[in-house]
């Protein structure tokens, strides 16, 4: 029965590879840090969404360790049964309290935070307008909801009124505005702002999903929402446990009380998906606790990036502007995948380890090497980066 599937999938496989498209993937060897090791070298890490340097800390390690013995190993248990420990509500108070949410609820990954929330709160009589460029589980998440759905171009207020409006003309009953806090791949903000100004024109909610800002974007490392000043004006904020937050894994929801309640209820992946491991939601509550008792990382990042930007621009790279850690190297043209496909491993070759991005993940034209700043990069380290991509590209020529 399987050889002709085991053909076609085969025949699916190579033809990825065809296109290039195949993703490898290299073992690391060491914890998740600046520097690594993987099964063919040392490298300088600048591909990490370790933001705040939280993956190996001390700190972190050692709540996480601890927790082993005072928590055991595994859940064994969806939350509503037998899988909620105080610890789990403690990080959840937590999590509300750092955000300025009523409440929060933590599901396994943000990818289910995502894949639950629409159905819940949105049904066939209501609306959801989502940003173009929304991550992938903001887009699977809102095809399992009933309601109509509408999409603006990325960042465009414009289109945004536009698809308001066209909601409200179709008598949809709630309205919910989604985008991401700050977009994966150019790390721009999202300009809360005046999507808060609109949807409050149109009487719709507004839902943030800060994976790639909570605990290192806004003053106080809050997110976007903080950045934009307007943490008071968001409805639902949903994030990962698994980026600047120690890199574990989990996601949640912070919102208001109702909806936190409602999805206890009701979101399919938090009522049948195994809780959080006691050791992760430990660790989880230590990184939480530095992000927001201590400015120090958060100070180091926003060096590093400011230091990589300027040297690399310096260096007469085009870079896409921000104040973000995600720092977007470009390679416009035609040319442009090959070329940085190109840079990216004459840079691995010198040991500091970045990713090149091109279609279909980015626009086609815009191919480009996506660098991630971390607090755990010393000076020395955003140096040794912007030295291996003038060497890569004197190298490529
Ligand atoms: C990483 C990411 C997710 C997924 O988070 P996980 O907890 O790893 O599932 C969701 N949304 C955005 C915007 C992300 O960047």
């Amino acid at each position: 029965m399987y050889a002709d599937v085991k053909d076609q999938l085969s025949e699916e496989l190579a033809q990825i590879e065809a296109d290039g498209l195949t993703k490898a993937e290299r073992q690391i060897t060491t914890p998740q840090s600046a520097h690594i090791a993987t099964t063919s070298g040392e490298a300088l890490n600048f591909c990490a969404n370790n933001y705040l340097g939280l993956a190996d800390h001390p700190d972190v390690v050692a709540a996480a360790r601890q927790a082993l013995d005072d928590w055991g190993f595994g859940m064994a248990s969806v939350r509503f049964i037998c899988g909620t420990q105080t610890q789990h509500r403690d990080l959840e108070r937590a999590i509300a309290d750092f955000l300025g949410s009523e409440d929060s609820i933590l599901f396994p990954s943000c990818f289910d935070a995502n894949g639950g929330i629409f159905e819940v709160i949105c049904g066939k009589d209501d609306a959801i307008i989502s940003d173009q460029l929304n991550h992938a589980s903001i887009i699977d998440g809102v095809r399992l909801s009933k309601a109509a759905r509408f999409r603006y171009a990325n960042r465009d207020m414009d289109d945004l009124r536009t698809q308001l409006q066209a909601a409200r003309d179709g008598g949809a009953r709630r309205v919910l505005v989604v985008t991401d806090g700050a977009f994966s791949m150019d790390g721009y903000l999202a300009p809360l702002g005046q999507i808060c100004d609109l949807a409050e024109e149109f009487g719709a909610m507004v839902m943030v999903d800060d994976s790639h800002a909570t605990g290192f974007v806004g003053e106080g490392g809050r997110g976007s929402h903080e950045a934009c000043g307007v943490i008071d004006r968001v409805d639902i904020v949903t994030g990962t446990l698994g980026k600047a937050l120690g890199g574990g894994s989990g996601g949640f929801v912070a919102a208001h009380q109702e909806i936190v309640d409602l999805l206890k209820q009701r979101a399919r992946p938090y009522l049948f998906s195994n809780a959080v491991a006691p050791s992760v939601v430990a660790g989880s509550l230590k990184a939480l606790e530095i992000a927001r008792d201590s400015d120090e990382p958060r100070a180091q990042l926003r060096r590093n990036a400011e230091l990589f930007r300027a040297l690399m621009g310096e260096a007469g790279f085009e870079l896409l502007p921000g104040e973000h850690a995600i720092v977007p190297v470009m390679f416009p043209g035609e040319d442009g995948a090959r070329k940085a496909s190109q840079i990216a491993d004459a840079m691995l070759e010198r040991g500091v380890y970045v990713i090149a991005f091109s279609y279909p993940v980015v626009p086609k034209g815009q191919a480009r090497i996506r660098v991630q700043l971390s607090a755990s990069h010393s000076e020395e380290d955003v140096r040794a980066c912007v030295d291996a991509f003038v060497a890569a590209r004197d190298a490529v020529g």
